[in-house]
């Protein structure tokens, strides 16, 4: 369980995080919505630990302020917005999602693992080719694969379906999904594509001018509050079962 009790945060002097007080459940998939500049990529960089704010949070029960880097890594993966392709090989890579749990040695156990994720993934063939040599959709399920062989229970995904097209987009949701599912992650993602998050995810937190909006189920996602959250007239229709906002 994730728990944020008053959270606040400001960029030299500025409040970006206004009284942020949230409760996400084990085995979920969260989506953080809102407009540009709500302070979405700012409250994950909180919960992972990067910016340091006022206030409480809480992973496993644990406090946030009390857990050393390696120990906070070995609870959070976190996926930043731009993952900068190099050289380097995918199993190295991947690799590098070990660092919280080695030594000054890779172990034999640690490459078991790179490759058990690779594997499960269904990427294994990638695993000598260089990051750059990769397409966006193929980039985006390594970035995934150094977060799993992290051994983390809680992935925070900063806009990872951008750049994608759309069968990668659903791939990759799909496979977060899973995730959520078969494995127990928690995986809070901030998304921009409400549609996307209304297939994927369980929970919606929408956020604007550094605030929580509104939070809960799909049953909280309405015209009204889409339309309140992004300033446009929206309406929406069940297609197949499945709710779709359609501007209007
Ligand atoms: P979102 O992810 O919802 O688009 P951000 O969390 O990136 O929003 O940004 C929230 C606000 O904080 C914006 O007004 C942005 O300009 C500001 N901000 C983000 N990062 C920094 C930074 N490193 N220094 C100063 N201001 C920042």
């Amino acid at each position: 369980m994730i728990v944020l009790k008053n959270v606040e945060f400001s960029y030299n002097g500025i409040p970006t995080l206004k009284g942020i007080n949230i409760e996400i459940e084990e085995g979920k998939v969260v989506a953080i919505l809102g407009p540009n500049g709500a302070g979405k990529s700012t409250l994950l960089k909180c919960i992972n630990g990067l910016l340091k704010p006022r206030g409480s949070i809480y992973i496993s029960g644990l406090s946030l302020k009390e857990l050393k880097p390696e120990e906070a890594a070995k609870l959070i993966a976190y996926v930043p917005q731009k993952s900068n392709p190099t050289f380097m090989s995918v199993f190295d890579y991947v690799l590098l999602g070990r660092k919280p749990h080695m030594g000054l040695n890779v172990g034999k156990k640690d490459m078991k693992i790179v490759e058990n994720v690779l594997r499960m993934l269904g990427i294994e063939r990638l695993a000598l080719k260089k990051l750059k040599q990769l397409s966006g959709g193929e980039l985006q399920k390594v970035v995934i694969a150094r977060a799993l062989a992290q051994e983390a229970k809680v992935l925070l995904l900063d806009e990872p379906t951008n750049n994608l097209d759309l069968k990668s987009q659903l791939e990759f949701m799909h496979l977060v999904k899973k995730l959520s599912l078969e494995k127990g992650i928690t995986a809070v993602v901030v998304v921009h594509d409400v549609n996307i998050a209304l297939r994927f995810a369980d929970e919606f937190i929408f956020m604007k001018n550094g605030e929580i909006v509104a939070k809960g189920g799909h049953e909280i996602v309405t015209p009204e509050l889409i339309s309140k959250v992004y300033e446009i007239p929206v309406t929406i229709h069940k297609l197949s079962g499945v709710p779709v906002v359609i501007p209007v």
